[in-house]
């Protein structure tokens, strides 16, 4: 195969373009982002980036003589505009590309909070480094910030804000936090750790609209409370980068469609990343998801497969998220569970909740218990069971049993 154009530099991207090369492909690779500068990893945005620990330089994913040394173009500050499948080319905003194959790495963009107001300057996203350098910014001047949204973005720019003494409101739809990853034990322990770190949470209250004329001065909630704010951090979840496929007729349905081996409806066109809807054996079916995991493991799978090793992508997913002193790691997919089981002490902040539906265990969230974590990996990854009765006997040796 003579070239692979791979859309979008993120982490998905970069990895495809690192893949193929050291699985020995030989052909032409192109890199093509239309965020300017070298490729980064988006995690320390929001933690170590955001607080000053970390420099530019420091979420850079290589050099730019790692790109010129394995012979990767890479095309940066240019959008691609279309894709013509006939020809098997795209179309960028500086001249056609022609591919044998087209990796679609198109990631993700912040979903728009829908209310009058959400446009006025102060009222800031947190998806690319140049929102973070914005946020990072206004962070040293600012008095009072509201987040909207309980996520993990929100909850993780939340707690920096309150390390650097900024005054945080969070106001949440659902009625409690992180409501649609993590069950409810996790999501408790996250609502007082932030309580107690003098974050107010407001749960189950919606914003209606972006208070300010010339500026964002705060926003009025669902219930007309007024909360004053020089800063709005809107964090409602993301939309996937699907209308390049849509345009090119390709499936979409909350991201472009793929196969076990991440093609598209197209052979021609694969998918990966948190742009692509893919089938899994650990869930009923197809997901989308949002990890720097899922996003490395699939360009491995896509590289593997343009060089003779195709095989089904069945990665166990698993995703970290820092707030406060809680290092919080997930394995497996929960959503759907029906029974949960504690491991460790919820009120010293390490704990393990094992999510199950039925005999079957679907993962486990783990705060400060690594090896937990660790141990749940592997038994997913070997199709092991956990009974619901040996995850709730502290005294069984769960370490062990997982090797
Ligand atoms: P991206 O990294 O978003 O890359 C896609 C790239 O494609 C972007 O640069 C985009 O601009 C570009 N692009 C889009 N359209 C075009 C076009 N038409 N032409 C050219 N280029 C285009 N995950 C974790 O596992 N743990 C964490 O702690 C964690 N923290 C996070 C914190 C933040 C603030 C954010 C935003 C994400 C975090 N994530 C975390 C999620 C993780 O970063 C993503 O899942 C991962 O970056 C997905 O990689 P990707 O390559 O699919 O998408």
């Amino acid at each position: 195969m003579a070239t692979v154009v791979i859309a979008g530099a993120g982490q998905a991207g970069y990895q495809t373009a690192a893949g193929l090369r050291q699985d020995g492909f030989d052909g032409r690779v192109v890199l093509v982002g239309d965020e300017p500068g070298l490729p980064y990893q988006r995690p320390p945005l929001s933690k170590t980036y955001l607080s000053g620990h970390v420099t530019a330089d420091g979420v850079r994913l290589r050099g730019q003589e790692f790109f010129a040394d394995n012979g990767i173009e890479l095309v940066t500050g240019h959008r691609i505009t279309g894709i013509d499948r006939a020809a098997r080319r795209v179309r960028l905003d500086s001249g056609d590309v022609d591919y044998d194959h087209l990796v679609l790495a198109l990631g993700a963009c912040n979903r728009p909070l829908p209310v009058p107001g959400a446009d006025l300057p102060g009222v800031v996203g947190l998806r690319t480094v140049a929102e973070a350098d914005v946020l990072r910014d206004r962070l040293s001047s600012a008095r009072d910030v509201v987040v909207v949204g309980a996520g993990f973005i929100g909850l993780e720019f939340a707690s920096v804000a309150r390390d650097a003494g900024v005054a945080v409101t969070v106001v949440e739809a659902k009625p409690r936090v992180l409501s649609r990853v993590v069950s409810e034990p996790t999501s408790e322990f996250f609502a007082r750790l932030h309580s107690s770190r003098g974050v107010r949470l407001l749960l189950g209250t919606g914003v209606a609209r972006v208070l300010g004329e010339e500026r964002a001065t705060g926003v009025e909630t669902t219930d007309g409370s007024r909360i004053e704010a020089d800063l709005v951090v809107v964090a409602i979840g993301v939309r996937p980068n699907t209308d390049l496929a849509e345009q090119a007729g390709l499936a979409v349905d909350d991201g472009v469609v793929v196969d076990e081996h991440l093609r598209t409806c197209d052979p021609a066109i694969s998918a990966i990343g948190d742009c692509a809807r893919f089938p899994t054996p650990h869930a009923d079916a197809p997901v989308r998801l949002e990890s720097v995991q899922n996003a490395i493991d699939q360009a491995r799978c896509v590289s593997a497969s343009l060089t003779g090793n195709a095989r089904a992508y069945a990665a166990v997913p698993w995703f970290w998220s820092d707030q406060g002193s809680a290092k919080l790691q997930i394995a497996g997919l929960t959503t759907g569970h029906d029974r949960t089981i504690v491991r460790g002490d919820v009120d010293e902040g390490r704990f393990s909740v094992f999510c199950y539906r039925g005999k079957r265990l679907l993962g486990a969230e783990s705060v400060s218990r690594a090896a937990d974590h660790m141990a749940v990996r592997r038994l997913l990854t070997a199709e092991a069971p956990l009974d619901p009765e040996q995850a709730a006997d502290p005294s069984f040796d769960l370490k062990s049993y997982s090797r």
